[in-house]
């Protein structure tokens, strides 16, 4: 379908800098002629000649209205200040960000698209968004790996017996759970 061929050549980090909700929706307005092929900050000039030539249409300069093309961010979090809230986690498209309730965050940078939609949300502006060294481009297999966690998080969302807590609280939760049972032997030991 045209509006998969058209997804395939988007940047994946569902940023909604364009304007819309994420890849897919830019994708299917485009497919529609509802949108220019200007819109996507993240994909830049590569990005609007690619559908440009799909689409048979003029190359046209970005919309900076949506945003500038820059190279690569990723977020960083201030654990000293992090308050443990949770916001970001909920914010993050890509489940880029480790922590569970009350505890600190951390963001796994090799996961991070730089799309900064945890920044807004984050209630003590602990987090912000860092170049990366060396300074380097979004690529097409950076939006490969970036949509299949886009995906797996919407399928984790959607299904209904996973709903109540994400997987990376999870796994923190757990990860406190023994670190305060190591805590507490090595405490008995010492007695
Ligand atoms: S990466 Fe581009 S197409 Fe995808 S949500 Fe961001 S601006 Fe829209
Ligand atoms: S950690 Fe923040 S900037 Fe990185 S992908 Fe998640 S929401 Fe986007
Ligand atoms: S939104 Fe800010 S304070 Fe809340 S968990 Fe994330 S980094 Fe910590």
């Amino acid at each position: 379908m045209l509006v998969d061929r058209i997804n395939a050549l988007l940047p994946q980090t569902q940023c909604t800098k364009c304007g819309y909700a994420g890849c897919k929706p830019y994708a299917q307005a485009l497919a529609d002629k509802q949108a220019d092929i200007n819109r996507c900050p993240p994909g830049g000039d590569a990005g609007i000649a690619a559908l440009a030539r799909l689409l048979e249409l003029p190359v046209i300069a970005l919309d900076e209205s949506c945003g500038r093309h820059i190279p690569l961010q990723v977020a960083v979090i201030d654990e000293q200040h992090c308050i443990g809230c949770t916001l970001c986690i909920q914010a993050c498209p890509v489940d880029a960000i480790l922590g569970a309730n009350k505890f600190m965050h951390t963001v796994l940078q090799s996961d991070c698209t730089g799309c900064d939609l945890c920044v807004a949300p984050c209630p003590v502006d602990c987090i912000t968004m860092v170049a990366v060294e060396p300074a380097r481009q979004w690529t097409t297999d950076d939006a490969m790996l970036a949509r299949e966690r886009y995906e797996k998080r919407q399928r984790r969302l959607s299904a209904p017996e996973k709903e109540e807590e994400p997987q990376p609280v999870a796994l923190v939760d757990k990860q406190a759970a023994i670190a305060q049972a190591l805590l507490r032997a090595r405490a008995r030991r010492q007695q």
